[in-house]
């Protein structure tokens, strides 16, 4: 089964995806944790990312393509997976799609979270991340049990660079004009589904199954 998870960034997506990965043991693929990791390893990859996604711009389309390409061939990826992120232009979804049909593959459902602006904000503004675990926090909707720290493992809680309210709006900006095309994209395509994302974690969550399990 393949599951892709499409909204605005700071809209859940992550969030779901870890979810949906305990539930059903499919991978989630973060196209945004790929150049995270790459960004923080200080790779040639994560160099050249590093000047898009700091600035809330999105990484070109043959750079992104490459990424999806090697990761969706891994063996984890067998019995299906999660797509958290990718693709966020045309170009990337035409090149999903071709990859997974020469693979036999394609995608069951497109889950679009819908959000406005101002929710969005104020989400973002408020996420932490642990710098040494990466687990994800929310000053207002899921704190920390000890400000500024992790629960899990103690690691200093950070925001990211491109949480800053200034980004924060590039990025919806860039989501409106470059990802939310693919709306329309799968909706002719007959697979999406589009679920209310500003309830509590839990009731979006069983939204997302029963869009996924019911037709
Ligand atoms: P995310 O964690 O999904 O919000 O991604 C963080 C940043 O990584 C984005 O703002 C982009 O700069 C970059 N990025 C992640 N996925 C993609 C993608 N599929 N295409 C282009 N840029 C991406």
């Amino acid at each position: 089964m393949i599951i892709m998870l499409l909204g605005p960034p700071g809209g859940g997506k992550g969030t779901q995806a870890v979810k949906l990965f305990e539930k059903y043991k499919l991978p989630q693929i973060s196209t945004g944790e790929i150049l995270r990791a790459e960004i923080k390893k200080g790779s040639e990859l994560g160099k050249e990312a590093n000047q898009y996604v700091s600035k809330g711009l999105l990484v070109p389309d043959d750079i992104m393509v490459k990424i999806i390409k090697k990761r969706i061939v891994e063996k984890d990826c067998k019995n299906g997976l999660v797509l958290d992120g990718f693709p966020r232009t045309i170009p990337q979804a035409e090149a999903l799609d071709e990859v997974l049909k020469g693979l036999g593959k394609k995608i069951d459902k497109v889950i679009s979270i819908v959000v406005s602006e101002k929710f969005l904000v104020e989400r973002l503004t408020g996420r932490r991340l642990c710098n040494k675990c990466g687990a994800g926090y929310h000053i207002k909707f899921s704190p920390p049990k000890q400000n500024g720290k992790c629960d899990t493992c103690g690691g200093e809680l950070i925001q990211r660079e491109d949480d800053k309210e200034e980004t924060i709006k590039k990025r919806f900006r860039v989501y409106q004009e470059q990802t939310a095309p693919l709306i329309r994209y799968y909706r002719q395509k007959g697979i999406l589904k589009e679920v209310n994302g500003e309830g509590d974690i839990e009731s979006i969550y069983k939204l997302i199954i029963n869009s996924i399990e019911i037709n």
